[in-house]
C-alpha cells in the first residue's frame, strides 16, 4: 500500500511532538477523550433532529482499554466516525485550530509550553506512541476504514472490518527508555490519575475495562459486552461541583482549555445562589489581557447554561461591561432552554443574576486589593483601564462599585494607591485631592506646580491614562474630598498673605499683564501667581475643562468642535524673572512682547504642549543670542 506524506506543517508538528519534554506527554490521552466527546456530540445533536439515529443519550460512552502484553492502549467511542475523505483531510494535516498558536509560540522557548497548556490534538499521541491505528466507521455507514502511522513517515488508509460504528485508537507505546517509563501509561492507577485531572467533566461516561481480556472482535458492540467496565469521571460538570472538591489544578485546566489561555488565571470564582434567583456560576479572572482585549473585537460574556446544557456561547447581559474580562459559566435552572437572545435580553431574572454577579465580582475584587496586593495590582496592569473607563462612563452611575478598585501611581513613591489609602494619608489641614496629568509618571513629576504642592508635604495622584481625569470629573469626590488638579489655575495652596500680595501685584500690573495675553494670543490671562516654587512660568487652565482634557479632546473624531481650555500663563512673583519683566515693560515694549512668547512656549513645553508655532519661537530665540 502506497504511503502518504503529511503536510509539511503537521511534520514539523510531529517531530516536536516525539521529541518533546517528558512532563507534557501525559495530555495525550485528555487529548484524545476530547476528540471521541465532541465526536459523540456531533452524533448526539444529529440524533435530536435525524430519526435514523436511534440512540439515546445514555447510549453514548467512551471506551479505555490498556492491554500490558500488547504494549497497547485503546480509546474507543462511539461517536460520529469518519469516512475515508474526513480521514484523509482530519489526520492528514495539522489540525487548524492548535496550529495558530502553536506557530506563533514556535520561536520562544516558553513557546513549548503550549503543548503543556493547550494540547496539540491527535498528534499529541506520537508523543508516547510509535505506531497509532485508527479504526472507524461513520454510524449508519457500511465500510469501515483504517489509518495507520509510524509517525513523520507518512501513514496509510485502507478499509477495515470494523463492525460497530464509532472511532477506535490503539497506540502501540513506545518501549521504555531510561528516563522515560511510557509502561505508565498502561498503569490502571495512572490513567484513572489522568481523567480525573483532564476529562473529569467530560459528560459522556469514560469507561475502564478493568477485566484485562482481550477484546472479542466482531460483536456488535464490542466494548459492552466484552469489558466489565468501570467509570471513571464524574460526569457533573466541573461548576456543579462543590468547590471544596475541585483542586486549584482542575480548576486551572478547566479554565486554559475552554477559555484558551496559555496561562492560569489570576483568580477563580464560584457562586451559588438561591432564592431570588437560583444559580450556580463559575468565573475565572484572566492573568492577562487577551490581545484584542481594548479593540471592538472583544466579546464579553459569560456561557449561559439551562441546567447543564448550553444555551448560549457568550451571554454579554450577564457582565458590565467594566468587567466584560471575566470569562466564565453561569447555569440557572430558572430559564427556559428555548428562550430566544431576545427575550432573554427582558428576562426579568437574568438582571436579578447578573445584579448578583457583579456584585460576587466587584466583592472578590476586593478581597484580592485587600489580601493580595502583588496580584490586584498585576490585575490592575492588565485590566484597570476598563475599570476606569467604567467610572466614566455611565455619568458615574457605576461610581459606587468601583471607586474603591480603581488605582493610581502617586508622588509618594511611585507606586499604585487607592483613593482610600490616599484620604487616610492626607495632612491635617489638607482639603483637598490633588492630582496631576502627563504622558508618565517622570513628566508629571517635572511639573512645576508639582513640585510646589509636593513641597507643602501633600501628595499627588499621578494620571497617566487620557480616561484618568475625566474618570475623576465624574467621581465628582471621593469621601467628601473634592479632586483638585495642580494645574487648575485655582490651585490654593499658597498662605493669606501671599495670596494677598498676589492680588494686589496682579492689580497694580493690570496694564503689563494685559500686553504680554495680547502678545501671547492663546491665553486667557497672564498672572503673577504664588503657586510656583523654583520655577519661572508654568501654565494652568480656569474653568472646567482642564488642558490635558483639552489634548484628549483633541484626540476624538470629530475634534474641530472641541471645547478649548482656558489657558492661563502663570509667572512666579517670587522669580527674578518678575522684576525683569516689569522694567522691560517700562523701557522696551518689542522686547516684552518677544519674552511674553518665548515664555509661553516654554510653559507649554513643559506642560507636554507641543509649540504651536516652533519656527517662530526659534527665530525669537535666535535674535536674542546675537
Ligand atoms: P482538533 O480536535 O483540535 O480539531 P485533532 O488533531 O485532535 O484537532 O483532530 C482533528 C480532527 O479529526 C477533529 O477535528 C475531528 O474532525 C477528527 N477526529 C479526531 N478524533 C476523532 C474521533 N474520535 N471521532 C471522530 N472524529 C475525530
Amino acid at each position: 500500500m502506497a504511503k502518504k506524506q503529511f503536510k509539511t506543517e503537521s511534520k514539523k508538528l510531529l517531530d516536536m511532538m516525539i521529541n518533546s519534554i517528558y512532563t507534557h506527554k501525559e495530555i495525550f490521552l485528555r487529548e484524545l477523550i476530547s476528540n471521541a466527546s465532541d465526536a459523540i456530540d456531533k452524533l448526539y445533536f444529529r440524533s435530536l433532529t435525524d430519526s435514523t439515529v436511534s440512540l439515546s443519550r445514555g447510549d453514548y460512552a467512551i471506551w479505555i482499554k490498556a492491554d500490558k502484553a500488547a504494549r497497547t492502549l485503546t480509546i474507543a467511542d462511539n461517536g460520529c466516525g469518519m469516512t475515508s475523505a474526513e480521514l484523509e483531510n482530519n489526520l492528514g494535516t495539522i489540525a487548524k485550530s492548535g496550529s495558530f498558536d502553536f506557530k506563533k509560540n514556535n520561536e520562544s522557548p516558553e513557546g513549548i509550553d503550549i503543548i503543556g497548556q493547550f494540547g496539540v490534538g491527535f498528534y499529541s499521541a506520537f508523543m508516547v506512541a510509535d505506531k497509532i491505528t485508527v479504526m472507524t466507521k461513520p454510524y449508519g455507514a457500511d465500510t469501515a476504514y483504517k489509518w495507520v502511522s509510524e509517525g513523520a513517515d507518512g501513514y496509510t488508509v485502507s478499509e477495515s472490518d470494523k463492525q460497530s460504528f464509532g472511532t477506535e485508537i490503539i497506540l502501540n507505546i513506545k518501549p521504555d527508555t531510561e528516563d522515560e517509563k511510557y509502561s505508565e501509561f498502561l498503569e490502571e492507577y495512572r490513567i484513572r490519575g489522568l481523567i480525573r485531572k483532564y476529562s473529569d467533566y467530560i459528560h459522556y461516561p469514560i469507561k475502564m475495562d478493568v477485566t484485562n481480556e482481550k477484546l472479542k472482535e466482531g460483536s456488535e458492540n464490542e466494548y459492552e459486552n466484552v469489558m466489565e467496565t468501570e467509570v471513571l469521571n464524574s460526569m457533573t460538570p466541573i461548576w456543579k461541583r462543590p468547590a471544596s472538591e475541585v483542586s486549584a489544578e482542575q480548576y486551572n485546566s478547566f479554565y486554559t482549555e475552554k477559555f484558551y489561555d496559555y496561562e492560569a488565571p489570576a483568580k477563580v470564582i464560584t457562586q451559588k445562589s438561591e432564592g431570588t434567583a437560583t444559580f450556580t456560576a463559575l468565573m475565572f479572572i484572566p492573568s492577562h489581557a487577551p490581545f484584542n482585549y481594548y479593540t471592538k473585537d472583544y466579546e464579553k460574556g459569560l456561557e449561559l447554561y439551562s441546567s447543564g446544557v448550553m444555551i448560549m456561547e457568550r451571554c454579554a447581559d450577564l457582565l458590565p461591561d467594566y468587567f466584560g474580562f471575566v470569562k466564565g459559566i453561569v447555569d440557572s435552572q430558572d430559564l427556559s432552554l428555548n428562550i430566544s437572545r431576545e427575550m432573554l435580553q427582558h428576562d426579568r431574572q437574568l438582571k436579578v443574576m447578573a445584579k448578583a454577579i457583579e456584585k460576587k465580582i466587584k466583592g472578590e475584587l476586593e478581597k484580592m486589593l485587600d489580601s493580595d496586593r502583588e496580584a490586584y495590582e498585576k490585575f490592575f496592569d492588565s485590566f484597570g483601564l476598563q475599570l476606569k473607563f467604567g467610572l466614566y462612563s455611565g455619568y458615574g452611575m457605576n461610581k459606587d462599585t468601583l471607586k474603591d478598585l480603581v488605582l493610581f501611581h502617586s508622588s509618594q513613591d511611585k507606586k499604585y494607591i487607592s483613593l482610600k489609602e490616599y484620604v487616610s494619608s492626607m495632612k491635617e489641614e489638607q482639603q483637598d485631592i490633588y492630582y496631576a496629568c502627563g504622558e508618565s509618571d517622570e513628566k508629571i513629576a517635572m511639573l512645576p506646580q508639582v513640585d510646589a504642592v509636593k513641597s507643602k508635604g501633600y501628595e499627588i495622584l499621578y494620571l497617566t491614562d487620557d480616561v484618568d481625569e475625566f474618570a475623576l470629573k465624574m467621581l465628582g469626590t471621593y469621601d467628601g474630598k473634592s479632586f483638585k488638579s495642580v494645574t487648575a489655575e485655582a490651585l490654593d495652596i499658597a498662605t493669606d498673605e501671599e495670596k494677598d500680595a498676589i492680588k494686589a501685584e496682579n492689580e497694580s500690573c493690570s496694564d503689563m499683564l494685559g500686553a504680554m495675553k495680547d502678545a501671547i494670543g492663546a491665553v486667557s490671562a497672564v498672572k503673577f501667581s504664588a503657586n510656583l516654587t523654583r520655577f519661572p512660568v508654568c501654565l494652568s487652565s480656569e474653568g472646567e475643562l482642564s488642558a490635558s482634557m483639552e489634548k484628549v479632546l483633541k484626540k476624538m473624531p470629530g475634534a474641530e468642535d472641541a471645547p478649548k481650555a482656558n489657558i492661563v500663563l502663570e509667572i512666579n512673583h517670587n522669580h527674578p524673572l518678575a522684576s525683569r519683566l516689569k522694567e522691560l515693560y517700562e523701557s522696551d515694549k518689542e522686547k516684552l512682547s518677544a519674552y511674553s512668547k518665548i515664555l509661553y512656549s516654554a510653559a507649554c513645553l513643559i506642560s507636554g504642549i507641543s509649540v504651536e508655532n516652533p519656527a517662530e519661537l526659534t527665530e525669537l530665540i535666535t535674535e536674542l543670542m546675537l
